[in-house]
């Protein structure tokens, strides 16, 4: 591992596969130290519903400040624990950690918003048999309905084992959660299989939003991936929204809900707080 100088996180420069694997181990090794020591945060960033401008809720993203090596970004660790196994434990705990926040926010609050937080679930846990108890145990644990919580799944997960995609997701819904697709547009999407699963959100993917003025075939996939929804009864979160002009033009072309740097970064827990009790201010003065 070697620091960048430009920049304040650490990038990771392959020398050579003995490196990689010496790497990998060694990042295994310390993720599941933080783990057991409750080392990673979730960072909450808002969603906002572009219609009225309120807040709609958060994803809640985890974040990992290493002891040694200062903050890595889940793009690089989520790999990791997906390939070790260990994005089980950090599922169930992203699971456990967003409920018991809606939880206190709500009570914080005396309960005056009625926001959801978003949750990523990986396809590997998607696999693992006890899924949907880690789901309904975080609930259980928290209080909390199953309806302030929205999963977040990716197309990846979906290919393998088409029947037993439906079949869970079926059950997530028993639950009374909300089921977003994450990431949409960038994978393998067999639209008549889409449309048999109760998926309530598609989270159009950051590569198209964030160039959308300024590309037209990006721009007209952001259109498509809307009327899709539309024709299929689901709603839509834009993801990557980084400037007002881009924030407009998905308003008027109807995409329900956008997140992005112009609204706000993932936020700490008190951060994310903050702008919950401002969005509250704002609607009862
Ligand atoms: P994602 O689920 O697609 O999350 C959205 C990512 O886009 C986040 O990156 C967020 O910080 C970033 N983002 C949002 N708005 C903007 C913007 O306007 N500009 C730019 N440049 N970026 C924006 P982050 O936090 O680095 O997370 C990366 C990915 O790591 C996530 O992508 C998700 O796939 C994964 N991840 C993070 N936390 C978890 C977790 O608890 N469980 C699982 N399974 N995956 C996670
Ligand atoms: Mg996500
Ligand atoms: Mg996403
Ligand atoms: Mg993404």
């Amino acid at each position: 591992l070697k620091r960048a100088k430009s920049s304040k996180t650490f990038e990771l420069y392959a020398v050579g596969a003995l490196d990689t694997a010496r790497r990998r181990f060694s990042l295994e090794t310390d993720l599941r130290r933080a783990l057991n020591r409750g080392e990673l945060v979730l960072h909450y960033q808002p969603l906002v519903d572009l219609e009225c401008g309120s807040l709609s809720g958060f994803e809640a993203l985890a974040r990992w400040d290493h002891p040694d090596l200062g903050p890595i970004s889940p793009v690089d660790f989520i790999p990791v624990a997906e390939e070790s196994g260990l994005i089980v434990p950090l599922g169930r705990w992203a699971l456990e950690e967003a409920a018991k926040t809606i939880a206190r926010w709500d009570s914080r609050s005396g309960g005056q918003k009625d926001f959801r937080v978003s949750v990523n679930m990986s396809a590997v846990q998607m696999q693992r048999d006890d899924v949907v108890d880690a789901v309904a145990s975080a609930l259980k644990g928290a209080n909390v309905d199953g309806n302030r919580i929205t999963i977040e799944l990716t197309e990846s997960a979906f290919i393998n084992d088409p029947a037993g995609t439906k079949t869970l997701l079926d059950a997530l819904k028993g639950l009374d959660t909300n089921l977003a697709m994450d990431d949409f547009g960038t994978g393998y999407s067999n639209l008549a299989y889409l449309q048999q699963l109760p998926i309530d959100v598609l989270k159009i993917d950051r590569s198209f939003v964030s160039e959308m003025l300024v590309n037209k075939d990006k721009r007209a996939i952001v259109r498509t991936v809307l009327s899709l929804a539309r024709a299929l009864g689901m709603k839509t979160t834009a993801e990557g929204i980084e400037t007002i002009e881009i924030s407009q033009l998905l308003r008027r072309l109807g995409c329900s809900v956008g997140q992005g740097y112009y609204y706000a970064r993932p936020l700490s827990e008190d951060a994310a707080y903050a702008f919950l009790a401002a969005d509250i201010a704002a609607s009862t003065s």
